[in-house]
């Protein structure tokens, strides 16, 4: 473990341990080397001061700071605002910045690119190149957060993950990241202000459910149909809906929260009474809120916004049916910031 790629941050307790005493140096220097670390949130060796210059000297050789840069930012018309985030090895994310009111919404990517296949979603079109890091997501909250102070002149209120990648694919660094995010090293947010959205991994849901985890979840569901989810989410057939369901259902007998369920109306796809009827049988059995998203074009000439017709149709018979449902209208999709279409395009 000497390649200097590695972010301190990244290095567990155990690690250290290991690095500190094959070195010669007494145990107890990677408690002190921890604590700069993740107590408080050092940016630089030299910031460690209760360590020897030697042991200084040999993590500068072993270990570096892999810290993200902004190179580029992209304001809509709405205020929204589009950042490209450069990581250490050049690859980059987006992220975006929601105002509302008092409020700023903070949408994070979890990975470079996405493994998933949804069609109508451009970040689908990027391969996956990789995870993100826990501090890599962490460092992105912070920019994001110095950014909503500077020009919202408030700091960040909410955070969704609903950027790029599939975050129950990158599991453990998410998690981490969110542990260190509200945390007193980080903006000390609430738990109840995040939320993760996932295209439905159910045995990830079960795992959240089983580690207590105190945040929102968010399901991109858009068919309760298991054909139709086939064809505009083709991973789903390894994923199907009765599996996604049961998840749901323990979820929500473990934590008592209801989850959201994120939903596309799209022409000649999930416009009519059976995919309404569909959708309704699922919130009856799973606690919980729609959200109706606005469909953004991302050029698929198969997909196309279904009529407002169709979109009251869904409002009316979930109200109905005493199912809360909502509408999301797109921000900042002059910038291609809104929801599906982070593709890195500056
Ligand atoms: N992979 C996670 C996180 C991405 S969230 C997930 O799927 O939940 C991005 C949200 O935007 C998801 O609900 C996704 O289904 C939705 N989305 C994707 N493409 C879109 C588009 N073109 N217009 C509007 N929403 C879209």
């Amino acid at each position: 473990m000497s390649t200097k790629v590695h972010d301190i941050r990244s290095i567990s307790l155990n690690e250290l341990n290991k690095f500190v005493v094959n070195n010669n140096f007494p145990k107890y220097r990677s408690s002190q080397i921890f604590n700069w670390i993740n107590k408080c949130s050092v940016k630089s060796f030299d910031d460690m001061t209760n360590l020897p210059k030697s042991l200084i000297e040999l993590l500068k050789v072993n270990f570096r700071f892999n810290f993200s840069k902004i190179s580029s930012k992209q304001i809509s018309v709405d205020s929204t605002m589009k950042f490209a985030i450069k990581l250490h090895d050049k690859l980059i994310v987006e992220s975006v910045l929601i105002p509302s009111g008092d409020r700023v919404t903070a949408c994070v990517s979890s990975q470079v690119g996405c493994s998933l296949d949804c069609e109508f979603c451009a970040t689908s079109k990027l391969s996956r190149m990789r995870n993100l890091e826990s501090y890599e997501i962490f460092d992105q909250i912070m920019l994001m957060n110095k950014q909503s102070i500077e020009n919202y002149t408030h700091a960040i209120s909410n955070i969704v993950f609903m950027g790029m990648g599939e975050p129950l694919l990158n599991y453990n660094n998410v998690i981490n990241s969110i542990n260190l995010i509200t945390s007193d090293h980080g903006i000390e947010i609430s738990n109840k202000k995040i939320t993760l959205s996932t295209s439905g991994i159910s045995k990830m849901i079960i795992k959240m459910a089983d580690d207590n985890v105190k945040f929102n979840l968010a399901i991109s569901l858009h068919s309760a149909i298991q054909s139709t989810r086939n064809k505009i989410m083709p991973f789903s057939k390894s994923f199907p809906l009765s599996q996604l369901i049961k998840s749901l259902e323990y979820w929500y007998k473990k934590t008592k929260r209801k989850v959201t369920f994120e939903y596309l109306i799209w022409n000649g796809i999930n416009d009519d009474f059976e995919h309404i009827n569909a959708l309704v049988k699922i919130c009856k059995r799973v606690p919980s809120k729609v959200n109706l998203i606005e469909y953004n074009s991302i050029d698929d000439p198969r997909f196309s916004k279904a009529d407002e017709l169709w979109v009251n149709n869904y409002l009316n018979i979930l109200k109905e049916n005493k199912v809360s449902a909502s509408i999301r209208r797109s921000r900042g999709k002059d910038i291609q910031a809104a929801c599906g279409q982070l593709a890195n395009k500056h």
